[in-house]
């Protein structure tokens, strides 16, 4: 059986179309199927809307979380309560095409454990999205050797890689690079990522901000590192400096050079505040991860609505 997993946030009438699409998908090819569908604290309709399809259609689970936690983490509660053999991580705008989990299925019968999805084109992304996304996941697959590039959370993960996936402890998880990062025998397939079906991205550029520093700090240390580094090149640079004063000096010539010491105050100043920062950033990670809350929380699950008093239905 394959489990479809989306999560849902705000995507009111969308739910409907997108639920008619897999299932239209699904059945053409012939697949045992479950859809997960979670409900990432919505404050529309989308709720009503998955738990009426949950009560007509046996293939159909909802689940709604008591809050918005994130993509992240609804995508986490979904893998969690899948119970296929396999699973696909699927967005519920339609940006992506349903026809190709018949391929990855395909592709994890031949023997891959990880069918990923890359995308041919970005679609329905404005320029500074494009060029944004792309130098992120450059500069994440040049700091962490977890291959990013051009890769999207459509993925399908057989259930031993879904294990895995779920053995990982930590708080703020970044599905893409952890179901990269799990290893196991592995296929990608592209695809067109297509505009929206309706609604708009909830991404705002903080959260897609937030999104690449937890997705960075959670995979390497190499920004620490790397204030390290610029350290040791200030001191190095301060060195000379000094030293070129001091033979200056002895030879009777007078020191100058106001506007050096002003820049050099900024730029070391500058990077003391990165400095500072890019600890920080690790330090709250580190507070997060020690805090140990759940990372979701579910109100509802569509199973129970089935169990209501009849007189209810
Ligand atoms: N989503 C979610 N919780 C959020 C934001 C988004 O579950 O807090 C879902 C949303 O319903 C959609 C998917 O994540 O299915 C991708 O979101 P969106 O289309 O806004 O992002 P984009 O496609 O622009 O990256
Ligand atoms: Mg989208």
């Amino acid at each position: 059986m394959i489990s479809v997993v989306a999560p849902i946030f705000n995507e009111g009438a969308g739910v409907d179309r997108f639920v008619d699409r897999l299932t239209e998908v699904l059945t053409a090819a012939g697949l045992s199927h479950e859809l997960v569908l979670v409900d990432d604290g919505s404050t529309d309709d989308s709720w009503d809307r998955v738990a009426a399809r949950a009560l007509l259609d046996p293939h159909v689970r909802g689940l709604k979380l008591s809050r918005n936690f994130g993509k992240e983490s609804a995508v986490l509660a979904g893998l969690e309560a899948a119970a296929g053999d396999a699973v696909v991580v699927i967005d519920s705008d339609l940006q992506h095409p349903p026809d190709a989990i018949p391929e990855m299925v395909r592709r994890w019968r031949e023997g891959a454990h990880v069918v990923e999805a890359v995308k041919r084109n970005r679609a329905g992304q404005g320029l500074v999205g494009r060029l944004g996304g792309r130098a992120f996941n450059r500069a994440f697959t040049g700091l962490t050797k977890v291959d990013l590039v051009d890769a999207t959370d459509f993925r399908l993960l057989g259930r031993p890689a879904l294990e895995a996936l779920l053995r990982l402890p930590e708080h703020s998880s970044f599905f893409r690079g952890t179901s990269s990062w799990i290893g196991f025998r592995r296929s990608t397939i592209e695809v067109d990522i297509d505009p929206r079906a309706g609604g708009r991205s909830r991404w705002t550029f903080g959260s897609l901000f937030r999104l690449a520093v937890n997705g960075l700090t959670s995979f390497t240390s190499a920004p620490l590192h790397l204030v390290t580094m610029v350290g040791l090149a200030f001191a190095a640079f301060a060195v000379l400096l000094g030293a070129q004063t001091l033979i200056r000096w002895l030879g009777g010539d007078s020191v100058a050079g106001f506007p050096t010491v002003i820049l050099l105050l900024l730029v070391m100043g500058t990077f003391l505040l990165l400095g500072l920062g890019v600890i920080g950033e690790y330090l709250a990670r580190i507070h997060e991860e020690v805090r140990g809350r759940p990372r979701y929380l579910v109100q509802e699950r569509s199973d129970a609505v089935a169990s209501l008093p009849e007189q209810w239905l």
